[in-house]
């Protein structure tokens, strides 16, 4: 049970936003942790911060009609929920999966107030998508969809309004039509509209690398707060997407060994560490399925067909795949083995009841506001560099990402401390990212 003010509001939220569990979730595991500043803060209540918070500033709904490879019209849904804009331009990917619907764009959108918040760059929270799934698509097809999509979606677009980039199925290929079709619809090279471009048209270093990069160097700061660090152990990682795959190659330069990758087929095991190269080619070039990565490894790497990724042992977990994929008994199984690290790569992959577990253990948990922040953050860069003409190396664009990964870290510790609850990385991710955005709207006037 929440306190009487939070539990109102919360109340309200729920009967705003019926039937969207994933968002309700969010909402109330922030709501669980500023419980602990209520007291300290009457005027949040005082300018009514919390239900302004949960409500978007503007949801936009729309028809994406295209043509397929057969000639057949087809017809998906589009979302952006633009969030929040205290901080700067809404900021946030675009999510193509078959499960998109308004409950999943907000759930998103609201996590990424707090994790924009949260890497001190002046961007605000903002989240979109569709229903399309471009598995299985021709090239053609994708093509067709992102135009369409665009025609609508561009109207509310702009480096000073709203920047989108990718999330979960899409990637640069998706992001060069949506470039394209916004540049000929406002005859426009406005750059710095969206971020995830390719390196020769206004791309950043590292930007295809950081959400993977960022989960693992969270991974080693919370070790090395405890005197720990990868030390040659077993890495657990799900998930074989853009997250994934650079998860695991951070995770291998900061000296662990990933053994483990997934897809909704299921996940294979490689008692030898994963070889990043196999897995980019079968996932980034060829769009394979993970099975294909036990038959060409050989060498003792096996295939489990459904199944949990989280049976199999290991030291530190990056769960990189989807929502709720890790569940309370995934989180008992990965205690019981001896986890001492978990730091989420995708966006809550832990259930609530999993995060209970871990805390109960004394497990390390980064959550995926604080965690996966690397990959908005790089966006940041992206654009500053978009607004200066400018394009960095990667070394001094990944020195920055580290700063930021690391600054994160601090000041999620530091928030828990402050706040009588030492090592408790979430209570310091959602007070440190909900006090920056409350203080600037109350700053800006009811608006
Ligand atoms: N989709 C990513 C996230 O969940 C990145 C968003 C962005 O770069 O704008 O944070």
């Amino acid at each position: 049970m929440l306190d009487s003010t939070l539990q109102g509001t919360y109340d309200q939220v729920l009967r705003r936003n019926a039937g969207e569990p994933e968002f309700h979730q969010a909402v109330r595991e922030v709501f669980e942790s500023l419980e602990l500043i209520q007291d300290r803060h009457p005027e949040y209540q005082e300018h009514g911060i919390l239900m302004r918070m949960c409500e978007p500033e503007r949801q936009i709904i729309f028809r994406v009609p295209w043509v397929d490879d057969q000639g057949v019209t087809q017809v998906n849904r589009g979302f952006r929920v633009e969030y929040n804009s205290a901080l700067g331009p809404y900021k946030g990917g675009l999510r193509f999966h078959p499960s998109v619907n308004l409950g999943i764009v907000k759930f998103l959108g609201f996590e990424q107030i707090f994790k924009n918040s949260l890497t001190g760059l002046p961007i605000g929270g903002g989240k979109g998508g569709s229903d399309f799934d471009p598995h299985g698509r021709s090239d053609g097809e994708v093509m067709r969809f992102c135009q369409s999509f665009m025609t609508e979606l561009h109207r509310h677009m702009g480096e000073y309004t709203d920047v989108p980039a990718g999330d979960i199925g899409v990637g640069a290929r998706e992001i060069g039509f949506l470039f394209g079709q916004y540049k000929r619809l406002t005859n426009r090279y406005e750059a710095g509209v969206l971020t995830g471009k390719g390196l020769d048209w206004g791309g950043s270093l590292v930007r295809k690398e950081a959400t993977g990069y960022g989960a693992a160097i969270f991974a080693d700061e919370m070790l090395k707060a405890r005197g720990s660090g990868f030390d040659g152990k077993r890495v657990v990682v799900s998930g074989s997407g853009n997250v994934a795959l650079y998860a695991i190659e951070k995770a291998q330069q900061l000296g662990g060994v990933p053994i483990s990758a997934s897809d909704s087929s299921g996940y294979v095991v490689d008692e030898n560490g994963i070889d990043l190269q196999l897995l980019q080619q079968i996932k980034e070039v060829e769009r394979g399925r993970i099975h294909e990565y036990a038959d060409r490894r050989g060498n003792g790497a096996r295939f489990v067909q459904g199944g949990s990724v989280w049976d199999v042992p290991a030291a530190i977990a990056l769960p990189s795949a989807t929502q709720n994929e890790l569940s309370e008994a995934d989180a008992r199984t990965l205690v019981k083995n001896g986890v001492e690290a978990v730091s989420e790569g995708a966006n809550m992959p832990c259930t609530p009841e999993a995060v209970t577990v871990f805390r109960e253990a004394g497990t390390a948990f980064g959550p995926g506001k604080a965690a996966n922040a690397g990959g908005v953050a790089t966006s940041a860069l992206e654009m500053q560099q978009n607004a200066s003409r400018d394009a960095w190396s990667f070394e001094h664009t990944e020195e920055r990402l580290t700063q930021i990964m690391k600054n994160i870290h601090a000041t999620c510790l530091e928030t828990a401390e402050e706040l009588g609850r030492p090592g408790d990385y979430v209570v310091g991710a959602n007070v440190a990212g909900f006090r920056k955005v409350a203080d600037a709207m109350i700053a800006f006037g009811v608006i």
